[in-house]
């Protein structure tokens, strides 16, 4: 048996993405050809391990399932970076957040050159509401 998709996403498990997350994939067509791989905090784990288990979730997709575009999303006001009190400004926790994106994607594009790896960040506004940009 054989099948296949074109896309994965890594993006945070917390429930106040999902409708947001949900009308980007209906947007861009890609309800039936993508891996959700929902976990907390999303790309912390593949910067903060060697090869964690977000880092093992992308293998199997590419192994099994041939995807040829990875998409990372991290949100703000994400409770695993310890939400957005953290942070002085808006602006400083985006910037952060696009950093934590470049390094994962950077770590990723050695392993897997061949792969396109889009970024996006989640401005998080409510529970309903979270604006999603493709960063690069
Ligand atoms: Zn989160």
């Amino acid at each position: 048996m054989s099948h296949s998709c074109t896309h994965a996403i890594v993006h945070c498990m917390d429930f106040r993405l999902n409708p947001s997350i949900q009308d980007f994939l209906e947007t861009h067509d890609l309800v039936n050809t993508t891996d959700i791989i929902g976990v907390a905090g999303a790309v912390k784990d593949i910067n903060d391990t060697e090869q964690g288990f977000v880092e093992t979730q992308i293998d199997l997709s590419v192994k099994l399932h041939a995807i040829t575009t990875l998409m990372l999303m991290n949100h703000t006001d994400c409770g695993a970076y310890g939400g957005s009190d953290k942070f002085e400004t808006k602006e400083e926790e985006k910037e952060f957040h696009i950093g934590e994106l470049r390094k994962a994607q950077a770590k990723l594009k050695a392993k897997y050159p061949n792969l396109e790896i889009v970024i996006m960040l989640g401005d998080t506004i409510n529970n309903e509401q979270t604006n999603i940009v493709v960063v690069e």
